[in-house]
Order: structure tokens, then C-alpha cells, then sequence
């Protein structure tokens, strides 16, 4: 297998990076294109024994990083952010071309947000601190400390950015990481590797495996050496991950899947509704926060789906790396498949396809689609898509409303759109979900905690909340002056 393989004229190792080496496996997977299905490269296949190697060395390199001063570690993360900046065009035609999202939001939003995750973390570690407090004249301290060897397991919808999420904080708190990409997207998390190496990271404190999970998440995630397991992926694979880290009790951030309304209330502005809504078809609606039923009060539903359906059709769909196109392709056949067995499916069991319910000839690409006349109990209602696939009900007044929003198992975000601050303010508050915008959609703050309710997740990350979970929080007891003088 080549060591090295070129994409888009930048130089990927298709190794493991493990203790600050290169390592290969006797195994590879092919790595495909989604812009043309060519294959990229043949990238390591890790198993057992590369799950083992990498959490070795992670537990070697844990103590002089966690003893590591708090101000030095910072300025790691942020040269580190530093190299994200340099190569930030790299990055960027290299995430497009191995997982088809557009090249202008990886150039404009993603790999600046990828450097300021770093920053952020960094600036926010030296911060961190509680106040002291009195017990009888005991005082009490309370210290994040360095929990140990991370696990951290990412999808491929957004791979760079929500690995980054993870391994800045987990860094920033002393801990040492094995990040696990996905199989379909892994380059950048090689990048990565080479950027915090050059940045002065030392050896074992990052640690990049690859693999199928299914052939080496097990080893990581059971793993007795292995002190936090966050994951960002499918639900029913949070479970195998929840029931292998339960063998430990390993403590767990699970940031899963959603199926999130989006409502429309009949004092909305229209208009700004109509955006929002065709919103959520960016990244071909392979996101995981998309507000995917769209839920609009019924005296508008036919002026705002006119006006929606005159927006979604006017959307370009093609090449990622063109400045014009608005969706790019998904990501693999399996999921164009997989979209599409969901559509049918609907289709058959009684649902309109206003716009699209068909694969685009030529390409990975799926007609954006609208469904209506869906069964609030239907699969389509109900389940995580992932791809350009919006379902439409109406209902009339607040409490219906709010009823048809939480009535799915998920409850990662919601999104209201209304002229009404007071509706906006007891909306939200009935509302199931980790993340709730009014009158607009995706603006993230990495002081706020992220994450979801009932099955799209399990804990927050996000500012302190981050710290929280990468950290054995400790609170030490001191006795006064003088508790033992008995003179
Ligand atoms: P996935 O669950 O199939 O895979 C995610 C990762 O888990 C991959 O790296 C995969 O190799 C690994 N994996 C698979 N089996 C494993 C096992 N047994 N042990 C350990 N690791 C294993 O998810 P996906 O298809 O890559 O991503 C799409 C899903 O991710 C959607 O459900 C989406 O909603 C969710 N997602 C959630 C968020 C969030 O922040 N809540 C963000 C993005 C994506």
C-alpha cells in the first residue's frame, strides 16, 4: 500500500499515527471520492492491535502532558490553530473531495470554526475556576483534573469539525487522545496529525487510528486504560458503544441523531421561514441538527409551501468545489440507497412528493425532496433520513403544535419561526430538544452547552460543560490553621 497518496494536489498519509509514528496495518480500505466514486486511496485498516497500540501509547504520554502547565498547553492548542489557519485551503479541498461538502463553507465556515475550536478551548482552560468555599473554617477547592486516555469516535458528515470539537477540549483539560474517523471520510484527521506534530504536540498525546468500527471500536471503546469514550454518530451505534464501555463504566458523551421540527407559526415572517426552511437542505441534509419536519400553522401552509417550493427548485445542485452549487452529492451509494428506501417507502404508504422523491440521473446526488399527507406514527416522520428529505404537516394552534414536535424519540434541536416574542418564549420552553432557535438556525456558540434529549444524546459539551466531562472534577477539604494544636 502507498504510504502517501495525493488529493487535490495535497499529500495525505494513509497511516495510523500512533505514539508519533506512522504505522501501517496489514489490511486497507479503499477510500472513495463522492464527487466521482474514484477511489482516493487505499487507507490503514486498523484492528485490535492497532486499538491497543494507540491506547498504549496514550497512557504512556498521559502523565507528562496532564503535568503539563495549563498556560504551555494552551499554547500548543493554539499554534496548533495556527497550522489549521496555514493550511486551511488544504483542509478544505481535501474535505470536499473525500466527503463532497461544499468547498466554500469548509473554506469560509468550517476550517476557521475548525482553528477557533482550538482557540477556544485553549483561552476557556485558563479560565476555569471555582471560587473557594468555607466549611467551619475548612476550606474547599474544587480542580478539573486530567481524567486519562480519551476515545473519541466521529461521523462522516462533518469530520474535521466535530473531531475537533472533541479532541480540543480533551486536549486542553491534559488528557491524551485516540481520535477514531470515519471509514468514508478520514483524511483530515491525518492532516491533523501532522499539523499538532509540527505544532509541538508531543509523541502519544494525539493518536489517529483508522478502521471500520465494527472491526476496531470494540477494542477501543472496552478498553480498561481507556477514562472517557465521546462519540458523535448513529444511535443504534451508541448503543454497541454504550454496552462495550459499560464493561469499564467508562463515561460516556453521546451525540447522536435527531429528527427536529421546525415550526412555522402564521405571525412569522414568511419569508425569513421559507429560508430557514430551505436551509435545511445544506450538506444534501446530512446534518445532524437539520429541522427536518417542517411543522407550519395551517391558515399559511399553502402560501408557505408556494413560496418553498419556488426557493428548493431554484437550488443548483453539483460539483461541491464550484462556487455556484448549493448541494453537493451524498455522501456514498449505500446512503443515496438508503435515502431513497426511505422515500419509496413513504411514497407507498400514501405520502405526495411535492418536489423531488427520485435520485438525480448521473452522480450521488437526491433530488431535494418535500413530502406531505405523512402519518404523524409514519417511518418518515419518525426516522432519521439523513439526506435532502423534508416531510411537511400543519397544525393548528400552540398546543398541537408542540405536541407534533416532541412526539418523535429524539429531541436534539427544534427551530420556531414567529413574530411573536412572548409565543417564541412558551414555545420554546414546552419544547424537548438541546437546542432550541428562534427565527433562525445554526448559529453555535462553543460557550453553550450542545447536545440532546432522550435518544439524540447523552450529556452536554460546549464551555465548562466540556471541561466537566473531560475531567475528574476533585474537590479537596483543608482543615484551618492549627485544627490539630491541642497546646
Ligand atoms: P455511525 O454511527 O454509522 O458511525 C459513526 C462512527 O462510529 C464512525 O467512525 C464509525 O466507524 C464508528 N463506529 C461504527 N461502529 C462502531 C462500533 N461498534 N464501535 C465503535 N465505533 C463504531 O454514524 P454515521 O453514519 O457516520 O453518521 C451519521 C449519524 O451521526 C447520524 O445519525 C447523525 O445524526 C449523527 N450525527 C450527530 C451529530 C451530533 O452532534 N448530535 C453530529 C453529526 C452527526
Amino acid at each position: 500500500m502507498p504510504e502517501r497518496i495525493t488529493v487535490a494536489g495535497v499529500s495525505v498519509d494513509t497511516r495510523h499515527w500512533i505514539g508519533g509514528r506512522r504505522v501501517a496495518s496489514d489490511g486497507t480500505f479503499a477510500d472513495y471520492s463522492p464527487i466521482d466514486g474514484s477511489v482516493l486511496g487505499e487507507i490503514a485498516r486498523g484492528g485490535p492491535a492497532e486499538a491497543e497500540a494507540a491506547v498504549a501509547a496514550a497512557r504512556d504520554a498521559f502523565p507528562a502532558w496532564a503535568a503539563t502547565s495549563r498556560g504551555a498547553r494552551a499554547r500548543i492548542l493554539h499554534a496548533i490553530a495556527d497550522g489549521v489557519e496555514k493550511r486551511l485551503e488544504e483542509l478544505a479541498i481535501v474535505e470536499t473531495t473525500d466527503n463532497g461538502a461544499l468547498l466554500r463553507s469548509h473554506r469560509r465556515g468550517v476550517m476557521p470554526r475548525v482553528a477557533h475550536n482550538f482557540r477556544f478551548f485553549a483561552d476557556w482552560l485558563l479560565t476555569l475556576e471555582h471560587e473557594d468555599f468555607d466549611t467551619r473554617g475548612h476550606t474547599n477547592r474544587v480542580s478539573w483534573d486530567p481524567a486519562g486516555p480519551c476515545v473519541l469516535i466521529t461521523p462522516w458528515n462533518a469530520p474535521l469539525m466535530l473531531a475537533t470539537w472533541k479532541v480540543a477540549p480533551a486536549l486542553a483539560a491534559g488528557n491524551t487522545v485516540v481520535l477514531k474517523p470515519a471509514e468514508w471520510s478520514p483524511l483530515t484527521a491525518s492532516l491533523l496529525a501532522d499539523i499538532a506534530a509540527e505544532a509541538g504536540l508531543p509523541a502519544g498525546v494525539l493518536n489517529v487510528v483508522q478502521g471500520y468500527g465494527s472491526e476496531i471500536g470494540d477494542a477501543l471503546t472496552s478498553h480498561p486504560d481507556v477514562r472517557r469514550v465521546s462519540f458523535t454518530g448513529s444511535v443504534p451505534t451508541a448503543r454497541r458503544i454504550a454496552a462495550s464501555a459499560a464493561a469499564n463504566l467508562t463515561p460516556l458523551s453521546l451525540e447522536l441523531g435527531g429528527k427536529s421540527p421546525l415550526l412555522v407559526f402564521a405571525d412569522a415572517d414568511l419569508d425569513l421561514a421559507v429560508d430557514l426552511a430551505v436551509e435545511q437542505y445544506d450538506n444534501a441534509g446530512q446534518v445532524c441538527l437539520a429541522g427536518t419536519r417542517l411543522l407550519v400553522e395551517e391558515q399559511v401552509a399553502e402560501e408557505f409551501t408556494r413560496r418553498f417550493v419556488e426557493k428548493a427548485t431554484a437550488l443548483r445542485q453539483g460539483d461541491p468545489r464550484d462556487e455556484s452549487t448549493d448541494i453537493g452529492p451524498t455522501i456514498h451509494p449505500r446512503q443515496l440507497e438508503k435515502i431513497d428506501g426511505f422515500v419509496q417507502r413513504a411514497v407507498a404508504a400514501g405520502a405526495r412528493a411535492v418536489i423531488g422523491g427520485h435520485r438525480e440521473d448521473g452522480g450521488q446526488f437526491y433530488a431535494p425532496t418535500l413530502l406531505t399527507d405523512v402519518a404523524q406514527d409514519s417511518e418518515i416522520v419518525q426516522e432519521e433520513v439523513f439526506g435532502p428529505v423534508l416531510t411537511l404537516q400543519t397544525f393548528t394552534g400552540e398546543d398541537e403544535a408542540v405536541r407534533l414536535a416532541n412526539d418523535t424519540r429524539f429531541g436534539l434541536a427544534a427551530t420556531v419561526a414567529t413574530g411573536d416574542r412572548e409565543r417564541a418564549e412558551r414555545v420554546s420552553a414546552r419544547l424537548v430538544a438541546g437546542t432550541v432557535w428562534v427565527n433562525c438556525f445554526f448559529v453555535r456558540d462553543l460557550r453553550a452547552p450542545f447536545g440532546g434529549s432522550r435518544q439524540s444524546g447523552v450529556g452536554r459539551e460546549g464551555g465548562t460543560w466540556s471541561f466537566d466531562f473531560y475531567c475528574d472534577l476533585k474537590n479537596t477539604v483543608t482543615a484551618p490553621k492549627g485544627w490539630n494544636d491541642h497546646g
